[in-house]
């Protein structure tokens, strides 16, 4: 068994938001942790209660949805409506920040951004980072949320296992070390 790291849970859970995600265009998770503790947790999303994307469409405006709150924010705002602090956060986000969301998450006082894919990183948000003391890393996750991995990992055990009796060796050793990475949880 392979226990996995802090980075990757905070990630996976991101992941999992991103799946709330309501505007089409891209779907984002955002979870702000502090001393190992989820604190708050977005998506993209229209404002509670008002029309969503996935319904109605984007409301595209300059080649951006105007109706969309960044998962980013979201997270940011839910802090701010219930009064709990940011300073000394850590955020994993899915993608990399937009150059506004980078700012607000700078003045929130959040001290790392973790990001899973890269997303237009935008050469001044690295250089604010960098200014402001952020630390910025990418934090892989591909394979953590899977509820058959055991069954799958067994499977593809087997048949290989099975190759391996009548196929060439070098071959199957090949494969077997694709499998071995597909099922890793770097
Ligand atoms: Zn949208
Ligand atoms: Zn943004």
């Amino acid at each position: 068994m392979n226990r996995i790291s802090w980075d990757q849970y905070f990630m996976a859970q991101s992941h999992l938001l991103a799946l709330r995600s309501t505007c089409t265009r891209l779907t984002v998770g955002a979870t702000i942790v502090r001393d190992n503790r989820i604190i708050a947790g977005g998506y993209n999303g229209s404002i509670a209660g008002g029309t969503h994307c996935i319904d109605d469409g984007c409301y595209v405006i300059d080649n951006h949805c105007v109706r969309t709150i960044h998962a980013e924010m979201n997270a940011i705002i839910q802090c701010a409506k219930f009064g709990v602090p940011t300073e000394g956060s850590t955020i994993y986000v899915t993608h990399f920040p937009c150059l506004q969301c980078c700012k607000s998450l700078i003045q929130a006082g959040v001290k790392a951004v973790y990001y899973a894919v890269d997303y237009k990183n935008h050469p001044y948000a690295m250089e604010l980072f960098a200014q402001a003391g952020v630390k910025v890393k990418q934090v892989h996750t591909k394979n953590i949320i899977d509820l058959q991995r055991e069954e799958k990992q067994e499977f593809i055990h087997q048949l290989l296992e099975e190759l391996a009796e009548k196929g060439d060796q070098e071959k199957v050793n090949a494969l077997k070390e694709q499998a071995e990475q597909l099922f890793s949880h770097e």
